[in-house]
């Protein structure tokens, strides 16, 4: 961009750091902060200004008291946290990019205990000596899954990287074409087993595996046969895979483990429309030596990777090196759990993703029944219609799913959803919601308890806004 004599003019007249500076410190909230950081703002908000001049947007060149307003602001929003809560009005209930499934209350009360003070994350209470942080949770995943032994590490993506470098480095895995999965980009079964030092043997085609081509795979270098569930599409018309039994029979035959990466982690049969998810129990059953999955999709714990099987697999695990930089850390071990005692005590329905997933009919018609109480209050012009949606599990799970729900569709007046819907995002309890057909969308589906409350706030500020 030019810099005319005008520009030049403008640029003169920037107060320097020293006096906007000057002028912050004024405020006594400012004044109170660290002195860097107080001065480290003072110059951006300097530095803002000159290129909103030299991109023809400056405004207040010469006026300190507005530079120095800009860089107050800027001291405040940098002192305060950017990760906030948010308001899941979208309908997916393991929203990935809003942090996956919200945590049970008794997941909470564990992480505040342990977390505010010292624990016995890895101390052995009776003894007195050094204990191991997985023992917290293991029964508890063996009584509900079945499983021999179990281990616990960071996430999904750590079990199967896991897995595959202490069983299968510099040695083969047998998949199926069919599931070399990804996962959102950064998790692909080829790059993983690259990564892991496994080599990776395709059987099959995209839409056929046939046991056979299994056993036709199987050589001296051969350490595993591996499923992977495909947990975030489906293949379906002209198909066929062995079944479970039929691979783990093959891999009993041939000497070798056959292990899954299961995913999802269903700890209990879900009764869901159209799909039919295995628990780690049923696999467990089958005969698989290993199985892994996420803590924080179906179980609806935190962010962590579940081992289960037989104790002399996970014994190789645990002595591997990599264990240690994929280990968990004790607030997702917390998380987890506080949720398995609810999974014990048979507490299901406070375990907010399940009741979400399987919330029926009669629940989501009394939160829509909320909502639209809350929202009723809207002066006219704001149209509120009562409908019917389908609703996602999202996560990378169930996929193609739908389940039925229902929610609110609101129409603005002057058609500003465009306008509404950022102001939602804005707003400071943030509100993700979809829009459709100049509506804006609420799924009752992921909605918590308050939320309801929330969103009608937030319309009624917006309105007040634009009366104003
Ligand atoms: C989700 C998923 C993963 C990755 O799990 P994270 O816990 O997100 O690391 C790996 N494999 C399958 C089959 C999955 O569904």
């Amino acid at each position: 961009m030019k810099i005319d004599a005008k520009k030049q003019e403008q640029l003169r007249q920037l107060p320097g750091v020293d006096k906007v500076l000057e002028r912050m410190l004024e405020d006594e909230t400012i004044a109170a902060l660290p002195a860097g950081l107080v001065t480290l703002q003072a110059r951006k908000a300097v530095a803002r200004e000159r290129e909103r001049i030299i991109a023809d947007k400056g405004g207040c060149a010469a006026n300190v008291e507005l530079i120095a307003e800009r860089g107050k602001q800027l001291t405040i929003a940098s002192i305060q946290p950017r990760l906030r809560r948010v308001i899941n009005a979208s309908g997916v209930v393991l929203h990935t990019n809003l942090g996956r499934a919200p945590l049970s209350m008794r997941a909470l009360q564990l992480i505040e205990e342990t977390a505010r003070g010292y624990s016995n994350l890895e101390f052995e209470l009776s003894s007195g000596r050094r204990g191991s942080r997985y023992n917290h949770v293991v029964e508890k995943i063996c009584l509900l899954t079945g499983a021999e032994d179990a281990l616990i590490v960071n996430n999904n993506a750590a079990a199967v990287m896991l897995m595959l470098a202490a069983l299968a480095k510099g040695r083969e895995v047998v998949v199926s074409r069919g599931e070399l999965v990804e996962i959102g980009g950064s998790f692909r079964i080829p790059a993983v087993m690259e990564q892991s030092g496994a080599t990776l043997i395709e059987v099959g085609t995209t839409n056929k595996t046939h046991l056979r081509d299994y056993r036709a795979a199987i050589t001296e270098q051969t350490a595993l046969l591996m499923k992977v569930h495909t947990s975030n599409y489906r293949i379906i018309g002209f198909t066929a895979q062995p079944t479970d039994e039929e691979l783990v029979e093959l891999g009993r035959s041939n000497n070798l483990a056959v292990v899954e990466d299961l995913g999802g982690g269903s700890l209990v049969s879900l009764d869901l429309p159209g799909w039919y998810e295995p628990t780690v129990a049923e696999k467990l059953s089958t005969g698989f030596d290993l199985v892994t999955c996420s803590g924080d999709k179906l179980m609806g714990a935190g962010q962590a990777g579940i081992i289960v099987g037989k104790r002399k697999y996970i014994e190789v695990l645990k002595q591997h090196q990599l264990l240690r930089a994929l280990r968990i850390d004790k607030l997702s071990l917390a998380a987890l759990e506080g949720t398995l005692c609810d999974y014990l005590a048979g507490c299901l329905a406070e375990i907010p993703t399940l009741r979400m997933l399987t919330a029926g009919d009669a629940e989501l018609t009394k939160r829509q029944n909320d909502l639209c109480k809350c929202l009723r209050s809207l002066p006219e012009g704001w149209k509120l219609e009562c409908v019917t949606l389908a609703s996602m599990a999202g996560g990378g799970t169930l996929p193609e799913v739908e389940f039925p729900s229902c929610g609110i569709a609101l129409t603005p007046p002057a058609n500003d959803v465009a306008a509404v819907e950022r102001f939602l995002r804005s707003w400071r309890v943030p509100i993700v919601a979809r829009v459709q057909e100049g509506r804006i969308l609420f799924d009752v589906r992921s909605l918590l308890d308050g939320d309801a409350e929330e969103i009608a706030a937030a319309c009624m500020a917006w309105e007040d806004e634009a009366t104003k």
